[in-house]
């Protein structure tokens, strides 16, 4: 296959995660304070509202141009798949043909000399728990002699998290307080968290949203999709034991949610198409309404997901992160459209820019665990670190990095960029 090239130069490296084919959206702010969306382009962003200003979207239908000025991407979410098929095209050829550079090249800023910002204004963040492996393993970590529940292969699990408390890639993470008991303790106590860990996930934003009592039907749950970003969901592990019977987590997960900057469509991610998670035969088809051949068939995504730690005495020694952990969206259970559909199914409303993420994403593998409870059982199995130092769980001053990717023979490789944090101590508590 044929590879378009951009003239933006560092888009045609093999190695960026922004090639011509991926643009993936976001926000930024100049140093000015500016805020407006932008689209990622090598290791530059092509600014939407200045390339509405030059005339280069004058094609286009009014109305997208027009949402391409705003400092959230909810309006173009809001436009549906539609906009998105229309709009990306048009990049591509704006930024592939030679004869538009005079005209689009003011338009571009360098990634490093802007603050990415939330893409949108979330206004409901729902955590699902989609990885079999997953809730296997906690469960048997959490419930020895009852790991899977009962209705884990009928229903796609989740919780409605806190959209306040969303997070862009850089943000410190401050070490939350909280009840936590331990086993031999007769009461609970009060302080900082003693396991701090990290969740691999990808989340999905919304585009068009459904009307309250409106279910949105398995076969149209994708064009209410716009696009997908990582998600490093914090989690108090020792909180969340204690607090999260009867009614699930609360505490343990609500004081902070990284996510990427970038979302990259479903567009750009039609390459990496791949069939849906088969089910052992044991296992009990999906009830009708969570049942379609078409999701059977390219409902799962080949992304490459990766873990990175890089602790304080690395940073002081100037070494490089380690790779904790090496997972694959396509592992997932169920598929974003299942979940998507299943949230809608008793006529819940979900609105453009509301986000979905898919639960920690583990795998089979020893090495594709989505999170250090998993990897070092809860504690017991300690995690060594390349330098000589051990991790139970996160300590203050570590950094987590998360990153994916999807690669595939004859198509140039996309990526998500970083979805990074720091732990900062706790306040006094
Ligand atoms: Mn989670």
């Amino acid at each position: 296959m044929a590879v378009t090239r951009s003239w933006v130069e560092s888009a045609n490296d093999s190695r960026t995660d922004f090639p011509l084919e991926n643009l993936p959206f976001g926000v930024f702010r100049r140093s000015c304070g500016f805020v407006t969306s932008g689209v990622a382009i090598g290791d530059q962003i092509l600014d939407l509202r200045a390339t509405v200003a030059n005339g280069s979207l004058d094609t286009l239908d009014p109305q997208i141009s027009r949402s391409c000025e705003n400092d959230s991407l909810n309006a173009l979410m809001a436009l549906g798949r539609e906009a998105v098929d229309a709009l990306r095209p048009r990049l591509m050829d704006l930024l592939s043909d030679r004869s538009s550079r005079a005209r689009v090249e003011p338009a571009l800023i360098q990634q490093s000399a802007v603050e990415m910002l939330l893409p949108a204004r979330i206004g409901d963040y729902t955590d699902f728990y989609a990885s079999i492996y997953h809730a296997t393993n906690v469960g048997s970590l959490f419930r020895p002699d009852n790991p899977l529940l009962p209705n884990y292969k009928y229903v796609p699990i989740g919780y409605h998290g806190r959209a306040s408390s969303m997070a862009v890639s850089g943000t410190e993470i401050q070490r939350p307080c909280g009840q936590t008991k331990a086993a031999d303790a007769e009461e609970p106590s009060f302080g900082p968290t003693r396991s701090l860990d990290y969740e691999l996930e990808v989340g999905f934003f919304v585009g068009r949203g459904n009307a309250q009592g409106r279910s949105v039907p398995i076969s149209e749950a994708e064009s209410h999709i716009f696009g997908l970003c990582l998600v490093n969901d914090w989690s108090a592990r020792d909180i969340q034991a204690w607090e999260y019977q009867p009614l699930g987590p609360f505490l343990a997960k609500n004081f902070a949610t990284t996510i990427s900057p970038w979302v990259l469509t479903l567009d750009a991610l039609e390459p990496f198409r791949v069939p849906a998670f088969k089910r052992v035969t044991d296992d009990p088809n999906p009830l009708p309404y969570l049942n379609a051949e078409e999701d059977r068939a390219r409902g799962g995504i080949d992304l490459k997901l990766e873990v990175w730690l890089k602790t304080k005495q690395m940073r002081a020694e100037n070494s490089a992160p380690v790779r904790l952990s090496q997972g694959n969206l396509r592992d997932l259970y169920w598929t974003l459209a299942q979940m998507l559909t299943h949230h809608t199914s008793n006529g819940c409303n979900l609105h453009p820019g509301d986000l979905l993420a898919s639960g920690t994403v583990s795998g089979a593998a020893r090495d594709s665990l989505g999170c250090l409870l998993e990897i070092t059982r809860r504690g017991a199995e300690p995690l060594q670190v390349p330098n000589g130092e051990t991790r139970k769980f996160l300590e203050d001053g570590d950094e987590v990095i998360l990153r994916g990717y999807c690669e595939r023979e004859g198509h140039p490789r996309i990526g998500f960029g970083e979805c990074r944090g720091i732990v900062r101590p706790a306040q006094s508590c």
